[in-house]
């Protein structure tokens, strides 16, 4: 079993944060003032229904689940609509402003204030949501894409930062950490290139935990096996013969691009125009007509293939936290830190062990059994460095930051 020392931050305190009941969509903590709940809660309703989906609508979820881009939703059209403006006035005349301050007189600042009710920042309340891991084996669990590293237009561009790299490994120096990607798990390695970590590629169906020789940890202690698993192998047949069916159907979509993650495949459409999204799906659906055996998932502007099996990336959460002993244990904290709704299942994990954090990477409100957020790749950044801190306490990870 990897030995890593128990959460000790100075700065955490007592308070344990009871996780919600299953079935919420996030936390109701931090209890907000009665007036400012009531103000909260009227603009973050109205969020929540500009962005719901329309019931029964494959098109519509696929858009709802492939936001625009930051820039463009920060500063686009969809958010300066009629009832925020009438919010906004109501704000004014009811003497709101002071307590909310200028600064949510922007769209953008108002998507930040709803975000932030519906799921706490875990920078903002760090203390809170890390105060229930004193004393306790934190572990934890990274998505790449849009959280370790940007959304980008080319996949394969999708690099990640030497901060973050840095940041990554020093959170590693402190607790077991696992890199859960839909990737395939060699592709994520050489993104992340950190030979100390665990790796689940393919949304968790295929794992590698590190070397002994790579890791401090496991060299610590003798009786650790190497953690590996492979789940759904008798499927990669299919999966490559279904790859290179729609890799050829594709070519007659211009920006959509199929990415092969060995156990899964990836249909990008980020660089397809709008109006042929539906001619992505329709294409990909025919092709599944011959697949019964393969299931069809979505993510942020891509369409996810996958063996029909009961495994995802909160089975792997799961399958690791078994491998490296912590399972069953009330001693253990696991963090998740996602952005997908592939991430949803391992919050989900979460949720029903009562144990642990969830927390999701999104600068809008979305549904989620995640309890906290970060805004984005940067955040996350900032809360791995100051957990690495607060268990160290030596403000190493400051010196880093700066
Ligand atoms: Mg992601």
């Amino acid at each position: 079993m990897t030995k890593h020392d128990g959460f000790s931050s100075d700065e955490a305190v007592a308070a344990v944060v009871a996780p919600p009941p299953t079935g919420l969509h996030f936390s109701p903590f931090p209890p907000p003032t009665k007036a400012a709940a009531r103000d909260f809660k009227k603009l973050a309703a109205v969020h929540v229904d500009i962005a719901a989906p329309m019931a029964g609508s494959w098109f519509e979820s696929m858009k709802d689940s492939s936001p625009r881009r930051a820039a463009d939703a920060e500063h686009g059209d969809w958010m300066v609509t009629s009832p925020l403006h009438l919010l906004l006035l109501v704000l004014v005349f009811s003497g709101e402003v002071d307590r909310f301050g200028t600064q949510y007189f922007s769209s953008s600042g108002l998507v930040s204030m709803c975000v932030q009710e519906k799921h706490p920042s875990a920078l903002k309340w760090f203390e809170v949501a890390l105060g229930a891991a004193k004393g306790k084996q934190i572990v934890m669990f990274l998505d790449y894409d849009g959280t370790l590293s940007p959304i980008v237009e080319d996949p394969d561009r999708a690099v990640m930062s030497e901060e973050m790299r840095d940041a990554v490994r020093r959170l590693a120096e402190h607790f077991p950490t696992a890199i859960v990607s839909g990737r395939c798990r060699d592709k994520v390695f050489n993104f992340v290139k950190l030979t100390e970590l665990y790796y689940a590629g393919s949304h968790g169906m295929d794992i590698e935990g590190p070397a002994k020789q790579q890791s401090k940890h496991v060299k610590a202690n003798a009786e650790e096996a190497v953690v590996q698993y492979q789940a759904g192998s008798e499927f990669l047949p299919i999966i490559e013969e279904v790859y290179h069916t729609l890799t050829a159907k594709m070519e007659s979509i211009p920006g959509a691009m199929v990415e092969n993650n060995k156990y899964c495949l990836s249909v990008h459409f980020r660089c397809v125009q709008e109006e042929e999204w539906n001619d992505v799906e329709e294409e990909v659906r025919s092709v599944l007509k011959e697949y019964p055996d393969l299931k069809l998932t979505h993510g942020r502007k891509v369409l996810e293939i996958r063996p029909s099996i009961k495994w995802d990336k909160g089975k792997a959460l799961e399958f690791l936290l078994q491998s490296l002993g912590y399972a069953g244990r009330s001693d253990v904290f696991p963090i998740y830190i996602g952005d997908d709704r592939t991430d949803e299942d391992a919050f989900k994990v979460l949720r029903s062990i009562g144990q642990g954090i969830g927390i999701l990477v999104t600068k809008f409100p979305k549904e989620t059994a995640a309890s906290y957020s970060l805004r984005d790749p940067a955040e996350v950044k900032e809360f791995l460095c100051k957990m690495a801190k607060a268990n160290k306490g030596d403000g190493a990870a400051e010196k880093m930051m700066t």
